[in-house]
């Protein structure tokens, strides 16, 4: 244990302090009237300013960011995310808004609302969006709701059926059921898209919709979307699109080109903020001009959404502008497939083609199970723990769930060459680690504050206070 290791309680000693106060205008210093005073004193820390300074510069350093290191987790678009984007959050007449105020004294978040519409319309091809659902699958669900209103505003109420493919965000089932919809699952083909052949027998007049990402989980640009659409579309269901993958399309294609109805879009991962630890997010739902009748609410309500995300985002996209937002979904699938082709020797590739931006190996080629005494080899969590030794965070393990070793790399378009490569050689040094003896691997890791909680405790049960035990 080092010994800032030590909580801030432990540090205090009777009477040490790292303030003081200035004297007032008569002279004395600010004591406040006893009346005003608690018979004890709160039993706060007693420590000096530069215990206050460490102890939250260590706490800080104990957690992982992509302000400190390389972070590729798949399917969370984990890009840098520009510091001016924070300046203009902060702006106050923006972080002072409350959401109450008369209509005519919030103006300028108007005009951010409206650019913002008009900027994701123009990317997405969608005719407008609401910036109320605050996530991800808080989208999902409000374009679900939109689908199941529009088939009941045109009397074919028995549409209850959304087809969601095996590959699919675990969010996408979840926010079905939740809307009270079913789950028809279809298939993957062998090259990880989605089964044109097992999808025809799967429609009819019970079918509402289907629920997509393109790419979808695997990384992988479903080709065959224009026969896709027309076929859901032919049966009288309506295309969703989960755009939580958009950013590799940013400025080369467009979902509602690709003939989806309604969309979501993660403000905080493709348009750059901090996220991560369950929040802050937005989730805006964009519709096709037919649609546009169901969204929920006025443009600007009394509460729109999560409005600094909004704000970042809107920030984002005008400082990149329309030339150099193209070359963030192209720099991104150009990193993802470098990786890709870099590591294939020593992980399992499943599937080989042209990924955009992320990819999946299927853990490592050999896991050196033929060198350890209980004859286990290095698994994909093994391999995660290790690469934390080296100051990266891990990939996404074990989604999606096509294969047992899943190992789902993101790079994004905000890391040089030369990080890549440094990860690329630390990815290779693991494998070679684990083939020559996999407990250095099953062992780690070796250098973190925290080594292996056991997951489920940690997550079900978390200590999260001094004292606490389980
Ligand atoms: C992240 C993600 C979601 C869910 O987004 P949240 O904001 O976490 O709710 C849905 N689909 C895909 C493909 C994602 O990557």
């Amino acid at each position: 244990m080092k010994y800032y290791d030590k909580l801030i309680f432990e540090l205090s000693k009777e009477g040490r302090t790292g303030y003081s106060l200035p004297c007032n205008s008569y002279g004395r210093g600010l004591e406040l009237p006893s009346g005003l005073c608690r018979a004890q004193a709160p039993a706060l820390p007693q420590v000096s300013e530069i215990d206050v300074v460490r102890h939250y510069t260590n706490l800080s350093q104990m957690n992982f960011g992509v302000d400190t290191g390389f972070y590729p987790l798949g399917s969370c678009t984990m890009k840098y995310n520009p510091k001016i984007n924070e300046e203009i959050a902060a702006i106050p007449g923006f972080n002072g808004l409350h959401p109450l105020q008369p209509e005519n004294t919030v103006k300028g978040a108007k005009a951010v609302y409206e650019g913002l519409d008009k900027a994701l319309a123009a990317i997405t091809g969608m005719a407008h969006f609401t910036f109320l659902p605050c996530a991800g699958a808080h989208g999902e669900l409000t374009g679900l709701m939109i689908m199941r209103q529009y088939h009941i505003a045109r009397g074919d109420a028995a549409r209850t059926k959304v087809i969601v493919p095996d590959s699919a965000h675990g969010t996408n089932p979840a926010s079905a059921a939740v809307c009270g919809l079913e789950v028809v699952e279809v298939k993957s083909n062998a090259n990880g898209l989605v089964d044109v052949e097992a999808l025809k027998p799967l429609l009819g007049p019970d079918i509402a919709g289907i629920m997509m990402t393109n790419p979808n989980t695997l990384g992988l640009f479903e080709k065959e979307i224009g026969e896709i659409a027309a076929l859901v579309h032919g049966c009288g269901g309506l295309l969703y699109y989960d755009g939580a993958n958009m950013n590799p399309l940013l400025g080369v294609v467009r979902p509602g080109d690709m003939g989806f109805d309604i969309m979501h879009l993660n403000l905080h991962k493709t348009f750059s903020t901090p996220h991560g630890g369950g929040g802050p997010g937005s989730g805006p739902v964009g519709v096709a001009e037919h649609l546009v009748k169901f969204l929920p609410g006025t443009v600007v309500s009394g509460f729109n959404g999560n409005f600094g995300v909004i704000l970042r985002a809107y920030a984002y996209i005008l400082m990149l502008g329309k030339q150099n937002i193209k070359l963030a979904g192209k720099l991104a699938t150009l990193s993802a497939n470098y990786i890709k082709e870099s590591l294939k020797d020593k992980y399992k590739l499943p599937i080989g083609s042209v990924c955009k931006h992320e990819f999946v190996y299927d853990g490592l080629i050999d896991d050196g199970a033929s060198k350890a005494q209980d004859g286990h080899g290095a698994t994909t969590l093994d391999v995660a723990k290790r690469l934390l030794d080296f100051g990266f965070h891990a990939p996404t393990i074990y989604f999606p769930l096509l294969f047992h070793q899943a190992l789902m790399i993101e790079p994004t378009e905000t890391e040089s060459k030369e990080t890549i490569d440094q990860f690329i050689s630390v990815m290779r040094l693991i494998a070679d680690e684990a083939a020559a003896d996999p407990m250095t691997l099953r062992s780690a890791p070796h250098a973190t504050p925290i080594r292996r909680p056991d997951e489920t405790t940690a997550a079900r049960q978390p200590i999260l206070k001094y004292g606490d035990t389980l």
